[in-house]
């Protein structure tokens, strides 16, 4: 089996093999700074910021994008002879501009300077960039410049940035610049720069005080008002120092403050600058423009920021992380994937109106358009945070009326969302669309994917499932489940001919196929996914209207205009739907697939390498994707992606659709075939597909796809235009439900995992219907610890590996699976798994045997040697109880490191449990407060005796409504 190493990735910089959470580049590289922008952007679900280097404007190298979610604006272009419209994700103003200059030299960009050495980290635990660079500006002077900045999960309004300037050879006046600037536009795609990108028009900007300035700006048509301030503050170590200003204004739109400082050779000069961000889409804030002065003058300091920060995200991290045991590679590639989730969509989207843009905050790929891509992206909100799937569907229920004239216009009943989505939920999609490759405008008519519709029904349907949200559906949900079921049955026809129902002019998931060669009309007869999505879409509705209790159901139907005729024929269409099936059981992608020509596929791969984009390539040849069996991605497998095999029997069996066991290898062996996959999407079904065939060393060559997507840019230009929302949740959704094997049912929970050879365990956490479930898995045991009143039977059965379990809250249950067999231990292990155990201790022996036994018990542990990493574990991450040694590596003593952690006040209040072989140090140990003493050369049971002791109080501390750390 082929393994992602760690060595693959140019990300991990040697000095941090050993942390998942870090991606380091150690070199600068101009031609993949743009994908290291889209890679390390920050961002809090309100808005995103790239990793751009703060003292450059956008330029062949560097490309600052900030976007705030929901932000869009209308402009016209005149191009290949029409007026085209399009709706941006504005480029916001660029709040980053920090840079120096000594005496009159220019001011100072690292791209452009002499490079000694370079480090940029993304630390995701803690969600900031840190940058380290020494260099030579223009006349030889040398500088360490350290960037340390975040963009705050705390508050969503505030970004921060803490900037050192260090001359290394001389002293004299340095002059740093710091400022806003809005003279930006949307350039970020190189295929969309023809077009009209100019979307902030100036509205007000100027001076606070000396170190305070202000940026107001409106979007041309849409007239969102955008409000930044920006205060900049020096320190010579932690004495504050007041430099003189002055205000200078570039470009129209442009706003910065001049400092004049006095630097010293070896001197650090400390520039710190706190940003507030405010639009007058917020609720709640009537002055947007007085909010964000207001904001910056509380005068916050960086690390104050910092440490509410790093809390907000600690506490997201408690739910979302997925710890691989193993190779650190798929660990880290799955937090960086989570990582940018949360930047995307994060709890402050339920203040938010704004749903997950296919290509995140991060980029102006799409235009930061809402599609189909939630469909993967929904379980990781469903599973971790339901307040933020509910915000996502949120975006969509307020869209309902726009959707509904949507239907209208276009002749249809019911409601149907549009297949690009922004602001109003109109149509989106473009008209035109340049092929990169001919340099060539065409048509485009990817908006006949009406799928999309069905998609937000399935959405609304799965979150019920997921999280139990009743009164969502009966309020929201419900409503738009049944105007869409509307559309879907007004898109069928019924044939006298053949007695079936049939629909026409759609198109599937592949873009590649727009008609049938000669056909004078866009779209096809009877797309088979879209068929089955529409009877599927039927059978839920009336599923989730039975559920609802009487008063509502009535209410539901009248709003959304059901009528028992209606229902009638619903119940028709899902026993008289067509699905095109050819005789060996191979369902056609549409009616009249079967009649396509087959592609060369090897002489193309021959030819032209990459293949992913076959449409451009055959286009430029001139010839038509719409002529071959060629797919861009998963089409009729999205099928098998979406529903149970039991579920798909089901309706198969009601449409009499003959549907083997046999069905669903021959479809994936027969698409396969014909599909470039060039969607990343496409990777995240086909692995998800292959593992449901059972062949898992297939499915794992699809998830390294998976993983690789982003971090390496497997398509070729596309992340530095934004980040692949749907691959990033579809790592996550194939993590759990194929390699941990769950399968969430409303009567039961099924667990089968197939950890890949180079996991050792796999941990997460997860809500299921409003309780929280903690899994270990490993290849010997399965740890399940379900949140609830201590003692009581969880209502569903777990099935683990096809045996029942029953189990209570508030109890670990451990399940060995030796040997292949099955034997429930269950209360044999009565902590709760999400614990965290830091290990500090010099012998490493000793430290894996304790680590060892404390796992087996089911507690999450981290082991280090030395009082500096310690340190750093507990910067970066929650701890609950402290094993330490007298002993450690290096210079500083377990009693140092003991002194230490006291008097800092944000770790003092972590138990310690101390060993040491000398008796007579107790004494001077309980002064400093540790909890438990231990005098023992080799003391394992005893410690693991005390730390229960020590983890059952403090839980019960945490229990009894005291807040935990
Ligand atoms: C894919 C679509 C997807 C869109 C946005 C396109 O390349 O074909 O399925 O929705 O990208 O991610």
């Amino acid at each position: 089996m082929k393994k992602l190493s760690v060595l693959d990735l140019e990300h991990a910089g040697r000095r941090d093999f050993a942390s998942s959470w870090k991606l380091t580049y150690m070199t600068f590289q101009p031609a993949k700074e743009a994908l290291r922008e889209a890679l390390c952007t920050l961002g809090n679900g309100y808005f995103g910021t790239r990793g751009a280097a703060p003292e450059s404007d956008a330029s062949r190298i560097h490309y600052p994008g900030t976007y705030i979610a929901g932000v869009y604006n209308k402009l016209p272009t005149h191009i290949a002879g029409r007026t085209v419209i399009n709706e941006d994700f504005v480029n916001g103003p660029n709040w980053l501009p920090l840079t120096f200059r000594a005496g009159d030299g220019r001011w100072v960009v690292p791209s452009e300077c002499r490079l000694l050495s370079y480090y940029q980290a993304l630390n995701m635990r803690n969600a900031a960039l840190n940058r380290r660079v020494r260099l030579q500006d223009e006349h030889g002077l040398t500088f360490t410049v350290e960037m340390r900045r975040i963009v705050s999960m705390e508050h969503r309004h505030l970004a921060a940035m803490r900037y050192v300037i260090t001359p290394e050879d001389h002293d004299g006046v340095i002059t740093v610049r710091s400022g806003l600037d809005g003279n930006v536009q949307n350039a970020g795609v190189a295929r969309y720069r023809p077009l009209n990108g100019r979307h902030l028009k100036a509205d007000a900007q100027g001076m606070v005080d000396p170190r305070t300035v202000y940026l107001f700006v409106k979007t041309t048509s849409s007239q969102i008002q955008i409000a930044l301030a920006a205060r900049t503050r020096f320190f010579r170590g932690e004495e504050e120092i007041e430099p003189a200003s002055h205000i200078v204004h570039k470009g129209g739109k442009g706003v910065y403050l001049d400092f004049k400082v006095e630097a010293q050779r070896n001197q650090e000069i400390v520039v710190e600058k706190v940003v507030a961000l405010y639009t007058s889409r917020d609720t709640h804030v009537p002055h947007p423009r007085q909010a964000a002065v207001d904001a910056v003058k509380k005068n916050y300091r960086f690390f104050s920021l910092y440490a509410g920060h790093k809390r907000s995200w600690h506490r997201l991290w408690k739910r979302f992380d997925i710890r691989i045991e193993g190779d650190e590679t798929y660990r880290r590639i799955l937090r960086l994937h989570v990582f940018h989730l949360l930047q995307t969509a994060s709890p402050h989207n339920v203040h938010i109106d704004a749903s997950v843009p296919a290509r995140g905050l991060h980029g102006e790929a799409y235009r930061g358009h809402i599609f189909w891509d939630n469909l993967f992206v929904m379980p990781f909100y469903n599973w971790h945070a339901p307040e933020i799937s509910r915000a996502l569907l949120m975006y969509r229920y307020r869209r309902l009326a726009q959707a509904r004239r949507n239907a209208k216009e276009a002749g249809y009943a019911g409601a149907m969302f549009p297949w690009q989505s922004s602001a109003t939920g109109d149509e989106q999609t473009q008209i035109v669309h340049l092929n990169p490759m001919s340099d060539k405008w065409g048509p485009d008519h990817s908006h006949l994917q009406r799928h999309v519709s069905f998609v937000v029904a399935y959405n609304v349907w799965r979150n019920w499932k997921d999280t139990g949200d009743a009164e969502f559906l009966a309020g929201y949900g419900a409503e738009m489940m049944l105007s869409i079921a509307r559309f879907g049955a007004s898109l069928c026809v019924f044939d006298e001919r053949d007695g079936r129902y049939h629909t026409e002019g759609l198109m599937g998931p592949d873009e590649f196929h727009e008609r049938l060669p000669n056909a004078s009309r866009a779209g096809f007869r009877d797309n088979a996914y879209t068929n089955f999505l529409i009877v599927a879409t039927l059978l839920n509705a009336v599923e989730m209207l039975e559920a609802l209790p009487e008063p509502q159901r009535r209410e539901v139907r009248h709003s959304a205009g059901v009528d028992e005729d209606q229902l009638k024929r619903w119940d028709d269409i899902t026993k008289k739907m067509h699905i095109p099936v050819n005789k060996d059981g191979i369902i056609s992608q549409f009616e009249g697939y079967f009649g396509l020509k087959e592609l060369n596929w090897d002489a193309y791969r021959k030819k032209y390498g990459n293949i992913q984009r076959l449409d451009r390539i055959l286009k430029a040849e001139g010839k038509s994707p719409n002529a071959y069996k060629v797919a861009k991605q998963a089409d009729v497998l999205m099928i098998f992606y979406l529903f149970s095999l039991r579920k798909i029997a089901s309706v198969f069996r009601r449409l009499g659709v003959r549907f083997t066991d046999e069905t669903l290898k021959k479809n994936y062996d027969y698409y396969i075939k014909r599909t470039s996959h060039g969607s990343t999407l496409s990777k995240v079904v086909h692995c998800y597909v292959a593992h449901l065939l059972g062949r898992e060393g297939e499915a794992w060559q699809w998830f390294l796809e998976v993983l690789k997507s982003d971090i390496y840019d497997t398509q070729g230009g596309t992340t530095p235009e934004g980040i692949h929302a749907g691959v990033m949740a579809g790592s996550v959704y194939i993590a759990l439900k194929c390699f941990a094997g769950l399968e969430l049912f409303d009567e039961r929970i099924v667990l089968s995992p197939s950890l890949p050879r180079d996991w050792r365990e796999v941990r997460f956490r997860l809500l299921y219907k409003g309780r929280w479930i903690t899994f270990l898995l490993s290849r010997r045991q399965v740890f399940i610890y379900i949140q609830g009143p201590r003692g009581k039977p969880y209502p569903l059965p777990f099935e683990i590996y096809g045996k029942p379990h029953r189990i209570v809250y508030g109890k670990t249950h451990k399940i060995s699976l030796r040997r292949g067999r099955l034997g429930a231990v269950a209360g044999a292990a009565p902590q709760a798994v999400q614990e965290r155990v830091l290990i500090v201790d010099g012998d490493i022996m000793r430290s894996t045997v304790l680590r060892t036994r404390l796992e087996d018990l089911g507690y999450l542990t981290e082991c280090v040697h030395s009082a500096p990493e310690a340190l750093a574990v507990l910067k970066s991450g929650w701890v609950d109880l402290i094993v330490m040694s007298v002993v450690l590596r290096g210079a500083v003593s377990g009693y140092q490191l003991l002194k230490e952690l006291k008097a800092s006040r944000s770790y003092g209040r972590i138990p310690v449990l101390m060993q040491s072989q000398k008796a007579g140090m107790k004494p001077l140990f309980e002064r400093l407060g540790v909890a438990a003493f231990l005098v023992k050369p080799y003391p394992v049971r005893d410690v693991l005796r005390e730390a229960k002791v020590i983890l059952e109080k403090d839980r019960h501390k945490g229990e009894t409504g005291r807040e935990k750390r």
